[in-house]
């Protein structure tokens, strides 16, 4: 099954993309994780993104899709997979279009003000990446990842500034793409405003069962 999580900075799709991957055994494919495991290791890669993701601007789309190419031709994205965060513009739509065949996009639709609300009380793990929410969903002992221990913090582009512009971003370049995958009868969408149990089961509604 291959399928892509789109929606706004917010919207749960890091969230959904982990449960769904377990449930539906394929791989989370996201190019925001890529980055941010280039950047904490101080790869080429990541001196080039640091100061693009910081800001919340896009990756050029040459260096996102090249770096997704290469990522679908490894052995555990044959059986499928969940492309959370890709694509984010046309260029990178056509460009995957290219690659491989789809079988649904599940849209997540949600409000400006509950995304503002959510990016703004977003933690990370910085070791594992695992996410969390000050207040609606925190870790056990604050600070500390219940999955592996590791040290929760604010994503350095959660600041408000960013968090702006990643809305603005996300409304002039990634939007038009629900149009594109409607054209292609792909689209499937679903509304994200609940709780993580409550978009899961809409999500297995769209996709049938694992
Ligand atoms: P969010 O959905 O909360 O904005 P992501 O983890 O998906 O966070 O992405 C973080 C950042 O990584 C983006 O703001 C952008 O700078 C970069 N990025 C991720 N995916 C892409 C992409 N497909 N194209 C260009 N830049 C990307």
């Amino acid at each position: 099954m291959n399928l892509i999580f789109l929606g706004p900075p917010g919207a749960g799709k890091g969230t959904l993309a982990g449960l769904v991957s377990k449930e539906y055994a394929v791989p989370q494919i996201s190019t925001g994780d890529i980055f941010r495991d280039a950047i904490k290791r101080e790869t080429d890669l990541g001196k080039k993104v640091k100061e693009i993701v910081g800001r919340g601007d896009l990756v050029p789309d040459e260096l996102t899709v090249s770096l997704v190419r290469e990522r679908l031709t490894q052995p555990d994205a044959k059986k499928g997979y969940i492309l959370d965060g890709f694509p984010r513009t046309i260029p990178q739509a056509e460009a995957l279009e290219k690659i491989q065949k789809l079988d649904a996009v599940v849209n997540f639709a949600i409000d400006d003000t509950l995304v503002i609300e959510r990016l703004s009380g977003r933690e990370i793990c910085k070791n594992c990446g695992a996410i969390y929410h000050v207040k609606n969903m925190p870790s056990k002992v604050k600070g500390v990842c219940d999955k592996c221990g590791g040290p929760v913090v604010t994503r350095p582009d959660d600041s408000r500034e960013s968090i702006m512009n990643r809305l603005d971003v996300y409304r002039k370049q990634t939007e038009p793409l629900i149009a594109f995958y409607q054209k292609r009868k792909l689209l499937k969408d679903i509304d994200s405003s609940k709780s993580p149990g409550d978009t899961l089961a809409q999500i297995r509604k769209v996709l049938g069962p694992a």
